[in-house]
């Protein structure tokens, strides 16, 4: 019997392998035996048809793709390197890598090739979260785990849908309620989260941080304030509040759509429960103000002081199995490695610990900033690894002017299907969850070794071993000695120690233990309430809505939501053949609230357009009545949603406004 984790979502359950069997870990803390119907059926998504098994290589896109051996591939994408300038080099990176190959990516690319240009898909998820813990607490720190909510009595979901997204985690919460823990969703779509909830708030999109700010106007009048953790450990409490106070409560309540009554039985339950967990995803992050909405919630705890105590805190869901490694190691282009952002100080640390002295002086280009650089012609090289840009980034039509224009495009992956490998040149088989090992960080910074399950499929490697051969073939090979991911991860275990106070601790643990049991990195960190701030306080900001994203008018009325399904992941890559999880749920539809079927002439079940000023593409309706008027909602499983949203991004994560694009819905026979 061998242990694993699964490899979908940011959950991170444990699983045990035995007779080509997987069942869930009854020992893991986290998932206690349980699995969802995409983690018990992950071995089938090793042996799907649409594995990438050789690499291929083609000219130009117009022509057919030819076999290659792994010499001349490798070779090649040298070559390219050595053509150009590192400014003109990109690295696309993803939360399904293991945090071995995000460090040896990472530095390759920052610390050798010396390109900044290294973001990862996470951006497109959690990077408004970042920047908002970055911002309030000194450093990228989720202070909440899962546990926790065993000793919370309120937890405040907010444009976020775990019943679905994270699903054994959410079942947790189901089998809390029975004990007494009270939950409230808020979110302009009737979620299947939201039937599990005690209180209901159909909030209209893009009014949180106006619900935020009004429920802390309330604390501060109400005098429900945690005085003494706010003098004592928060920066500029009277002039947050000074500036709070000054914002219209009458016209914020408006925005938000909710009715008085259904306000005050939040703030009767804010009240009446004393320790309670906020948990968001992507209806937060994904906005245009995604890291001002992150922090008008964090400021609920900082003013009420439920904080840094058991069944207290902010709690961002991430949704990849390794989101969390991704920004440990540095796979973001706004920060170095190891949580370190850039500066000169930090610069020099880096090039002395990797021995180089090619580490950029600062960021580089962000996902989407990345293909906006490439239809300027600003990029020679992109490297894409284990990821699907075409499909996930907003604004389709865009993004696939702009990979057109870049001349070499390489795709590592374990799959033969993106959509993004219609636009390669060069495609490289990668080993998938199943036939690799390596660490992960699941959404509570619990890291879990992932084991080899099946023998690797020929002529397919690892990732690392991908980054290490063109190490090799740039000449930086003294540098890249690995053999082992296990070699990997010593020198990243050395490397966490010049985090800021050594805080990423994962040099408390070794490979060989974590083969037996997970490790949680940074337990405790803030229990004293001291923060890692200059002065060590949390820094209190007054954020109002600024209404920064697209607004619905007379021709594009209703707002796009978007999210994920069940038994679905992503596009479907790797759950799209796998017999039984096809058949849970058709993947091509949108809902739409029946009164605005009538109103625009669109039936239950009819064929439809949705069009937005981007692009247009085909669904069916589906009528819900849980969904609010003047919105829709599609899932992310539908490939072709991109052509639908918005390229507009928050100014400081840099993370898309996926959740707010105009659209409307025509029948597809007028
Ligand atoms: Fe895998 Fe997430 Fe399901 Fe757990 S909840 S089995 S980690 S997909």
């Amino acid at each position: 019997m061998i242990k694993s984790v699964c490899g979908y979502c940011g959950v991170g359950c444990g699983i045990e392998f035995e007779e080509s069997k997987l069942i869930g870990d009854l020992s893991y803390p986290i998932n206690e035996g349980l699995v969802c119907a995409k983690g018990v059926s992950e071995l089938h998504s090793i042996q799907t048809p649409t594995r990438l098994l050789r690499p291929k290589i083609r000219t130009s896109i117009e022509e057919e793709y030819k076999e290659s051996s792994w010499e001349d591939a490798i070779s090649l994408i040298a070559t390219k390197i050595k053509a150009t300038t590192p400014n003109r080099i990109a690295f696309y990176l993803s939360g399904q890598l293991m945090s071995e190959d995000y460090y040896i990516a990472n530095k390759l690319a920052k610390g050798f090739i010396g390109t900044p240009n290294v973001d990862t898909n996470s951006r497109t998820c959690m990077a408004s979260a970042v920047v908002a813990y970055k911002k309030i607490f000194g450093i990228d720190y989720v202070p909440v785990r899962m546990e926790d909510v065993e000793s919370a009595n309120l937890l405040i979901v907010a444009g976020a849908n775990p019943a679905e997204a994270h699903v054994v985690f959410w079942n947790k919460v189901k089998k809390l309620k029975k004990n007494g823990l009270k939950v409230v969703v808020i979110d302009p779509r009737y979620t299947e989260s939201a039937k599990n909830a005690d209180l209901y708030l159909p909030i209209k999109p893009n009014s949180d941080i106006d619900f935020f700010n009004l429920v802390a106007m309330r604390l501060i009048l109400d005098n429900q304030i945690d005085e003494e953790f706010l003098y004592k450990h928060c920066n500029d409490f009277d002039s947050y509040k000074k500036e709070l106070l000054k914002l219209p409560k009458t016209k914020l309540l408006k925005r938000t759509g909710l009715t008085k009554e259904q306000f005050e039985e939040f703030i009767k339950m804010f009240y009446e429960n004393q320790n309670t967990i906020s948990a968001w995803t992507m209806g937060l992050n994904q906005s245009s103000q995604g890291v001002e909405k992150n922090i008008a919630l964090i400021n609920l705890h900082l003013l009420s002081g439920k904080m840094s105590k058991k069944g207290n805190g902010p709690f961002s869901l991430t949704g990849q199995p390794n989101a969390m490694g991704g920004r440990e190691v540095g796979g973001l282009a706004t920060m170095l490695a190891v949580h370190l952002d850039y500066n000169e100080e930090n610069i020099a640390k880096v090039n002395q610990f990797w021995k180089t002295s090619k580490v950029p002086k600062g960021n580089g280009f962000t996902a989407v900033e990345i293909f906006h650089e490439a239809l300027k012609g600003n990029i020679d090289c992109l490297i894409i690894c284990h990821t699907d840009p075409i499909y996930h980034l907003p604004n389709r039509h865009k993004m696939e002017k702009a990979i057109q224009k870049i001349p070499f495009v390489v795709e590592i992956n374990a799959y033969n299907n993106s959509e993004t490998s219609q636009f390669a040149h060069l495609k490289l088989p990668a080993t998938p969850w199943g036939e690799k090992e390596g660490t992960q960080t699941n959404m509570d910074r619990t890291i879990t070794k992932q084991e080899i399950l099946t023998r690797k499929s020929i002529d397919c490697k690892d990732d690392w071993m991908v980054f290490k051969l063109l190490a090799d073939a740039l000449g930086y090979g003294g540098k890249f000695a690995y053999e082992k991911p296990e070699d990997i991860f010593k020198e990243y275990q050395e490397m966490c120690k010049l985090s800021h106070d050594g805080h990423l601790d994962i040099y408390k643990t070794s490979y060989q233990e974590l083969t037996k049991k997970p490790f949680v990195w940074g337990e405790g960190l803030f229990d004293t309430n001291e923060f890692f701030t200059p002065n060590k306080k949390a820094n209190l900001f007054c954020v109002s809505n600024k209404t920064l994203s697209e607004k619905p008018n007379k021709i594009y009325p209703f707002v796009l939501l978007t999210g994920r399904t069940r038994d679905q992941w992503h596009s479907g890559t790797k759950t799209g053949f796998v017999e039984n999880l096809k058949k849970f749920k058709p993947e091509n539809f949108v809902e739409i609230h029946p009164l605005d079927g009538v109103e625009f002439g669109i039936k239950d079940g009819s064929r439809v357009w949705i069009q937005s000023p981007r692009g247009q593409i085909e669904s069916y309706a589906k009528y819900n009545e849980g969904i609010m008027r003047k919105t829709v909602f599609i899932p992310i499983t539908n490939k072709k949603i991109n052509y639908l949203t918005d390229d507009l991004l928050d100014l400081s994560s840099k993370e898309p406004d996926y959740n707010h694009s105009v659209v409307r819905i025509v029948s597809y026979f007028q």
